[in-house]
C-alpha cells in the first residue's frame, strides 16, 4: 500500500548545461501534503526554494557551523531574480545542550525585531538540531507560519526533516515540548554532504539501515553491496539511500501521522539506544551510534525469542561494522540497572509493561509488541553488560 508517489523526472533534453530535475517523493497527507526534492547542486535551484516561499519575509534559522557553510549560497537561491524579499537570519549556537526554550526565544526575538508577519516563511538550514527547533517556532510563531526544511546531515535528510515532529529538550528529557507540524517543502541538496564530517556521515547511515530491517527488504540487500560506496560519499549511492528512507518514511507517516503505533516501528533500537546515551552521558555518543549499539540489541533479542534466524542477527551486524557503526555499548560501560531504569521511563511504556520494536519473521519485518518472554530480555541485557 504506497501512498507515496515517486516522480523520476526526466532530464530536459534541450539544453546539456540544465542541471538535472531533481528527484520529487511526495508525503501524503491530505491538506498537508509536500514535496521532498533530492539532488545534488538544489541550492543553486532558486525557483524550486521560491515556489514555496509565500510572503515576502523570510528568517533561515541556522547555527554556528552551518552558517559560514551554506547561509550565503541559501540567502542567493532565495533573492535570485526575486529583488522584493527581505531575508533575515538567525545564528543558533551548535550543539544538541542548545536545542531548548532559551535558544528558541532567540527564533521569536529575531522574528519580532524584524516584524516578520504572518506570511513570513522560517527555513531550517542545519541538521535534525536546527530542524526541530525551527519547525517548532514555525509551529507557534503567531500560532503558525509556513516552513521550509533545508536539511544538511545524513540525519537530517532521511529521518528528522520527514515526518513533522518538531520540538526542543527539557532537563528532565528529551523532546518532551513540542508539535506535530508539516512543512510546505523539504530541499536536500546532496553536495551539502560533502562537508559533513566521517561520525555524522555514518551516525545517520544508522537510520538508513533501520528502514530496511522493519519494512524493505530489497533496500537492505541493496545496502549491504554499497555500503563502502555510501562511506566514501559517491552522489548517486547517496541520492538513492536518501530517496528510499524518505520513501518508507512518508509513507509510515502518512498512514500514521501522529503515532497510534505503526510510526512507533521507526524506533527501532531507540530504547535500548537511548538508554546507553542516557548512561554514557550525553554528547559521549551521537544519536545514531546509539541506535546502531541498541538495533544490534533488538536483533539480539529478537533472536533469543526465536524470531528471527540466527544469520539475519548475523547480518544485522556486519551492517553495522561495514558503517563503521557500534554493535553493542562500550564494553564494561554499561548495567543492567540503567538500562532497567532508563527503559522504565520510555515513551512506549504503556500500562507499566515496556513495548519494545522488535524483528519478527523474515529480514523486512517487525513487531511493536509488549508481548515477549521477560527472561529473554534480562538475558540480552546481561549479555552487553558487565556483570
Ligand atoms: P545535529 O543537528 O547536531 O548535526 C550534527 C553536527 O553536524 C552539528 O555539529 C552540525 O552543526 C553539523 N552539520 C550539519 N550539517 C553540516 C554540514 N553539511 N557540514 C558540516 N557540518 C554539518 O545532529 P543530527 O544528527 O542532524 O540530528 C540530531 C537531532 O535530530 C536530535 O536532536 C534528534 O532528537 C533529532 N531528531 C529528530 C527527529 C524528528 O523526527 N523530528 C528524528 C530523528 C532525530
Amino acid at each position: 500500500a504506497s501512498d507515496s508517489i515517486l516522480m523520476d523526472q526526466p532530464t530536459t533534453s534541450s539544453s546539456s548545461s540544465s542541471p538535472a530535475a531533481p528527484t520529487i517523493v511526495e508525503v501524503d497527507l491530505g491538506d498537508r501534503s509536500y514535496p521532498i526534492y533530492i539532488g545534488s547542486g538544489l541550492l543553486d535551484r532558486s525557483e524550486l526554494l521560491q515556489r514555496h516561499v509565500l510572503g515576502k519575509q523570510v528568517l533561515v534559522v541556522t547555527n554556528t557551523t552551518v552558517a559560514p557553510l551554506y547561509l550565503d549560497k541559501t540567502i542567493r537561491a532565495l533573492t535570485g531574480g526575486n529583488p522584493k524579499v527581505k531575508v533575515e537570519s538567525v545564528i543558533l549556537p551548535d550543539g544538541e545542550q542548545y536545542k531548548n526554550m532559551e535558544t528558541l526565544m532567540k527564533v521569536f526575538d529575531k522574528a519580532i525585531a524584524s516584524r516578520m508577519d504572518r506570511r513570513c516563511t522560517f527555513i531550517a538550514l542545519g541538521g535534525g538540531v536546527v530542524g526541530d527547533m525551527c519547525g517548532y517556532a514555525a509551529a507557534s510563531y503567531l500560532r503558525g507560519v509556513n516552513f521550509i526544511q533545508i536539511p544538511t546531515t545524513v540525519m537530517a535528510q532521511v529521518d528528522s526533516s520527514v515526518g513533522g515532529k518538531t520540538g526542543i529538550n527539557h532537563p528532565l528529557g528529551k523532546n518532551l515540548i513540542g508539535a506535530f507540524y508539516q512543512p510546505q517543502c523539504v530541499l536536500v541538496d546532496t553536495n551539502t554532504l560533502n562537508t559533513l564530517p566521517n561520525r555524522e556521515l555514518a551516525s545517520g547511515l544508522a537510520e538508513v539501515i533501520k528502514y530496511g530491517l522493519i519494512r524493505d527488504a530489497d533496500f537492505f540487500e541493496w545496502q549491504e553491496k554499497n555500503m563502502s560506496a555510501l562511506l566514501a560519499r559517491e552522489a548517486s549511492a547517496l541520492a538513492y539511500a536518501i530517496k528510499r528512507s524518505c520513501e518508507n518514511k512518508a509513507e509510515v507517516v502518512s498512514l500514521d501521522e501522529k503515532e497510534s503505533g505503526l510510526r512507533a516501528t521507526l524506533n527501532l533500537g531507540h530504547t535500548f539506544g537511548h538508554a546507553i546515551e542516557t548512561g554514557l552521558g550525553y554528547g559521549r555518543w551521537l544519536h545514531g551510534e546509539a541506535v546502531a549499539a541498541g538495533t544490534a540489541m533488538a536483533a539480539d533479542l529478537s533472536r533469543r525469542l526465536g524470531w528471527i534466524d540466527g544469520s539475519l542477527a548475523e547480518r544485522v551486524d556486519a551492517i553495522l561494522r561495514d558503517a563503521n557503526l557500534p554493535t553493542g555499548p562500550p564494553p564494561g560501560s554499561m548495567t543492567v540497572e540503567t538500562f532497567r531504569s532508563v527503559m522504565a521511563v520510555d515513551k512506549k511504556v504503556a500500562d507499566g509493561l515496556l513495548r519494545l520494536i522488535l524483528l519478527r519473521g523474515p529480514l523486512g519485518n517487525c513487531v511493536f509488541t509488549g508481548d515477549y518472554d521477560a527472561a529473554a530480555l534480562e538475558e540480552t541485557l546481561r549479555a552487553f553488560c558487565r556483570s
